[in-house]
């Protein structure tokens, strides 16, 4: 890798302006988490039309709405959030709780408490499961309290249910491995949480409203404002709405005011340029994603053709109702399979100075891992450089 170019990245600075490093082909690529960065091309190109001002005098009560089940969701960012499914058509928002959460990881949270804390508790912890690979941080979430009301039980192809209740999670497309799911523990006392973080038209075909009970979206994956830490459920049931409202007033009263009317910005100039509303030019932001996305999944994929060292999983062609075209699914993970010979495919991809996130921690084995395709550009160039090298290398028998 010895005379690979030098890259140029800027990174945040503490007051939020950016600074210029230099990537070299030496620099470590922490590409283990979803920090979706690669999206941040898109709001530079909105200038300030996201701006938002906000006074010294503004936001300061615990209170948005004491009519609403959500009592702490400003009424703005609940028709935003309307707005959204509306424009993208991927959920069912009518006759729906919005129930708000300082990311949906907050929110799946209080899932775990509004459906395992009934009037009557179970004399045993309620299973929690997910079929493998699942998102490594279910496990993590849920063993970190050693809670009375719920434990983790692994992957829901193997779980005996055994005629007690359970809590099914299901994640699609899927975070590792990008997979469309559908609950596969059927029948029973079971609850399911649908995991919709991923169901955007940039990673996947919109091919119906989801109309489930229990539904979670988050701000993070869908526009890339992850530090915003705002995320959504749409719930059905208004007993299990108010039991998370209940979670989230006493872990936190509430969610950042202030990033509820920046979210409800964002999201209003993404259906603006959706909906090509008072705008010179079409500036949808699920196109440019897509657009991105796409580029990066063909370059990935050509790193990968004659590669002898991983494969990679093969996605089907959908009709998205959204873009009104046959798509494909773009993960927001490349989910790497190590080729004979390598066991330790995270440790493989060290060895290259690429952190990702090894196959155990998703319940699977460990020739598989996870890297992440939302780092920012220069990242991702590097990413496929070093691929690209690797392969030549074990190719040339080296
Ligand atoms: N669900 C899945 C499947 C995810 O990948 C993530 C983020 N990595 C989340 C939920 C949580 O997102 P956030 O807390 O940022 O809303």
């Amino acid at each position: 890798m010895v005379g690979a170019p030098l890259n140029k990245t800027s990174l945040p600075s503490a007051n939020g302006t950016r600074t210029t490093t230099t990537l070299s082909s030496d620099s470590v690529l922490a590409l283990n988490t979803g920090d979706p960065t690669m999206f941040e091309p898109f709001w530079q190109k909105m200038g300030d039309k996201c701006d938002v001002l906000i006074r010294g005098s503004d936001l300061m009560s615990y209170y948005s709405d004491k009519n609403n089940v959500c009592w702490f969701l400003e009424p703005e960012l609940g028709d935003a959030i309307k707005r959204l499914h509306g424009v993208v058509g991927n959920a069912v928002t009518d006759d729906r709780h919005i129930v708000l959460g300082t990311g949906s990881t907050h929110l799946f949270q209080a899932l775990l408490y509004a459906l395992t804390a009934p009037a009557a508790p179970e004399p045993e912890p309620v299973s929690v499961v997910s079929s493998a690979p699942y998102y490594s941080l279910y496990p993590e979430m849920i063993e970190i309290l050693h809670s009375g009301l719920y434990k983790w039980a692994g992957d829901a192809y193997t779980f005996n249910k055994d005629g007690r209740p359970y809590i099914e999670v299901v994640n699609s497309p899927n975070n590792p491995d990008g997979t469309h799911r559908e609950a596969v523990v059927n029948g029973g006392k079971g609850k399911v949480i649908y995991d919709f973080a991923y169901y955007w038209p940039q990673y996947t075909a919109i091919t119906s409203a989801a109309d489930h009970d229990i539904m979670l979206f988050t701000l993070s994956k869908c526009t890339g404002h992850a530090g915003s830490r705002i995320g959504w459920a749409l719930v059905k049931d208004k007993d299990i709405a108010e039991k998370m409202t209940d979670y989230i007033a006493i872990s936190s009263i509430g969610v950042s005011k202030e990033s509820q009317v920046r979210a409800a910005k964002v999201i209003g100039v993404l259906c603006d340029g959706c909906e090509n509303v008072g705008l010179a030019e079409s500036e949808n932001f699920f196109e440019f994603s897509r657009n991105l996305m796409a580029k990066r999944w063909q370059k990935l994929r050509e790193a990968l053709k004659q590669s002898e060292c991983f494969t990679l999983f093969k996605h089907p062609r959908e009709h998205c109702l959204f873009t009104g075209e046959f798509t494909k699914t773009l993960p927001a993970y490349a989910w790497l399979k190590c080729k004979e010979g390598i066991e330790d495919c995270n440790e493989f991809l060290r060895g290259l100075k690429i952190v990702g996130r090894g196959g155990k921690a998703f319940g699977v084995d460990p020739i598989f891992a996870r890297v992440s395709m939302l780092s920012r550009e220069d990242e991702f160039n590097q990413f496929i450089e070093r691929l690209v090298v690797a392969t030549k290398g074990i190719s040339n028998g080296h």
